[in-house]
This record gives C-alpha cells, structure tokens and sequence, in this order.
C-alpha cells in the first residue's frame, strides 16, 4: 500500500476523528487528565503512560477537537455529500467510537436549553437535522420535481427494528402534568421499556442506528428526455465499540458482544478491502454490511468519524478506536 497508488485511484473513504470536551465527572478525578491532544487538524497525539513521554501520534483526514462546533464537523464532512447525493450517488456517513464518547452528539445533535431557538438554528443540532435541512434548501433550487423519504432503524443482536414504525403512531401521544410530582410530565401512549439493572440499560444502548434519506429526482434534459436520479445517505450511529468480553460477559449479553463485534468487525474488514479495492469485500458476514451493501463501494463515498474522550480513563479505548480507524484509511 504505496502513498502513489492511493493517490492514483479516487478516495472514496475518509477517516475522521472527534475528541469530546472533558465531562464533569473526568475533571474532578485526579485519575482522570487528559492524555489526548490535537495537533494541526490533521494529528492526534495519545500519551500512552502516565508518567513516561511516550506518545502515538495518529494522522486522519481532519481531527476534531474538543472545541470543535457541530457546524464545523457538518460543513467539513457532509455538506460536501450532499452534491454526490443530489447527483445520485450513495453516501454513508459512520460515528464509531466507545459509548459515551459523542457518537449521538454528532450524529444526531441535541436541542439547547433556550426553548426559542428552533431546530434549525439550534447550534447543538448534529448532521440529520442539518443533512436535511441543507438537502430540501438544495432541492428547492433545482428545477426538477423530487421526493424525499426517509427511514429509521435499529439494528440489535442483528434484529432489526423500525424505529418510524407506523404502529407507535405519534399523533396518538398525550401529554399530561404528573400531579404527584411538581414540574413532571406524563406522556400517554410512548412505548416505555422496563428497565431493571444495569445490564437492561447496557442492553438499549448497545445497537446501530441507520437512519437514510433517499432523494428520487426527475429532472428534464435540453433534449426533453426524462432523467430519474436515485440518491441516498446514511447516516450511521454504530453501537459502542468498547470491547465488553473484557468485562466477562456471559451468555446473553457474551451473544450480544459478539454480535456487536461481529458487525463491527466485518464492517472495518469491508471498509479495508475497499479502501485497498480487493475483489471480494466480506459484505454478508454481518447484516449491517448487508444491509448497507449498496452504499458502500463503488462509487459511493463513505466517511467514518472516530469519537473518542480525551480522559486517562479512557485510554486502551481511545487507542483502540483509533487503531480501528486508523486501519480503514
Ligand atoms: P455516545 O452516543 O457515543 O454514547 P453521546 O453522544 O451520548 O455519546 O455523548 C455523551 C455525553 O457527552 C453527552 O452528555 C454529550 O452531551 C457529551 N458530548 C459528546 N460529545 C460532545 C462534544 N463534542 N461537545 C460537547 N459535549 C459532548
Ligand atoms: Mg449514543
């Protein structure tokens, strides 16, 4: 693998990484300081031993650091997918990282805590609300009829789950004041799951969710023909990366690591084969590949976004998924 014969073909995969801000709890500890810093915006350099100067440094397309805004990370990676996607091509976009880290923050964002600022203008919306946004300004630009859809699933223990499922129809939830506890709501009708142990929370949080958007555009050519053009991007929060059989899982939950690693795997190893463009790319040794089969290869693009914490406590995590990174540029 020379630097000549990477250049020569197109990159089609991009590599990323996000350092997440220190939360409260790293901050307090004096176990926890940083071991992580950005150097440039193409380098990261991890303190492997607390008190030696040994350090790894780590190059991607473009680092993130913890001051990074959403509106930097969107610009940067996905506005320019929007195009591909406009002129029919297929995008992926994966947050990868252990939980905890930032994947949901970037992928889907969070709402401010001034109720007047909308979605729209919300700094802290991450890349679905602003894929769409920027794709329907797009769109309305264009002289071509067009239609958008999108779906949403969940991947778990490779079951899928539609989590736009028709049946937990929205407009069928109420709200209610909870009169037993001052300032709290009930909402009438949203599916709770009971949770029972820390076990049961793990169990929620460890899927993949793939949230797509398909653009169909007819558009007319000077000739009159009509051209239909198919996009699509996908927009992937994988599930933790963090490696649970360390922590001795056991049956159920040993299945479900294995699982998640399976699918995690698989997914590095196609990413790899693309990326050294191999003949054959392992797509249906998991069903998350499968599942994306069509938008990876090819001539989709697609980018994966690293997340990682910049704390000591997190360290053999953080190398770890920068090494997985890592090996798919
Ligand atoms: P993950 O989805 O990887 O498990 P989350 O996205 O839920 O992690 O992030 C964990 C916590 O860290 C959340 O409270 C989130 O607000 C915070 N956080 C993550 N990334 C950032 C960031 N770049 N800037 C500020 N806060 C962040
Ligand atoms: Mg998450």
């Amino acid at each position: 693998k020379t630097k000549t014969s990477k250049l020569e073909k197109e990159k089609n995969v991009q590599v990323f990484v996000r350092v997440r801000p220190m939360n409260q709890s790293e901050k307090s500890s004096i176990k926890s300081y940083p071991v992580v810093t950005c150097n440039g915006n193409k380098e990261v350099i991890v303190k492997e031993k607390p008190f030696e100067k040994l350090t790894k440094t780590f190059t991607f397309d473009k680092v993130f650091g913890p001051e990074s805004k959403q509106i930097e990370v969107y610009k940067s990676i996905v506005h320019p997918l929007i195009n591909e996607v406009l002129a029919g091509y297929n995008c992926t976009v994966f947050a990868y990282g252990q939980t905890g880290t930032g994947k949901t923050f970037t992928m889907e964002g969070e709402k401010s805590m001034d109720p007047s600022i909308s979605w729209e203008d919300d700094p802290l919306s991450g890349i679905i609300p602003r894929s769409l946004s920027h794709l329907f300004d797009e769109l309305r630009l264009l002289q071509a009829e067009y239609t958008v859809r999108v779906s949403f699933l969940e991947l778990y223990n490779e079951e899928i789950f539609d989590l736009l499922s028709p049946t937990d129809d929205a407009s069928k939830l109420k709200l209610f004041e909870d009169t037993t506890r001052k300032g709290s709501v009930i909402i009438q009708g949203l599916e709770e799951v009971t949770v029972n142990n820390k076990q049961d929370v793990y169990k929620i949080i460890r899927s993949h969710t793939v949230f797509s958007i398909t653009v169909h555009i007819k558009e007319n050519s000077i000739e009159g023909e009509e051209l239909l053009k198919t996009g699509k991007l996908n927009l992937v929060d994988l599930a933790g990366s963090e490696n649970i059989s360390r922590s001795g899982a056991v049956d159920k939950r040993a299945r479900e690591a294995g699982n998640i690693n399976q699918s995690l795997l698989t997914l590095g190893r196609c990413i790899t084969s693309l990326v050294e463009h191999c003949p054959h790319v392992p797509y249906r040794e998991s069903k998350l590949t499968r599942l994306l089969q069509e938008s990876l290869g090819g001539r989709t693009k697609t980018s994966i976004i690293a997340t990682i914490s910049p704390a000591l406590s997190s360290l053999e995590e953080t190398l770890s998924t920068l090494d997985y990174a890592h090996r798919a540029k």
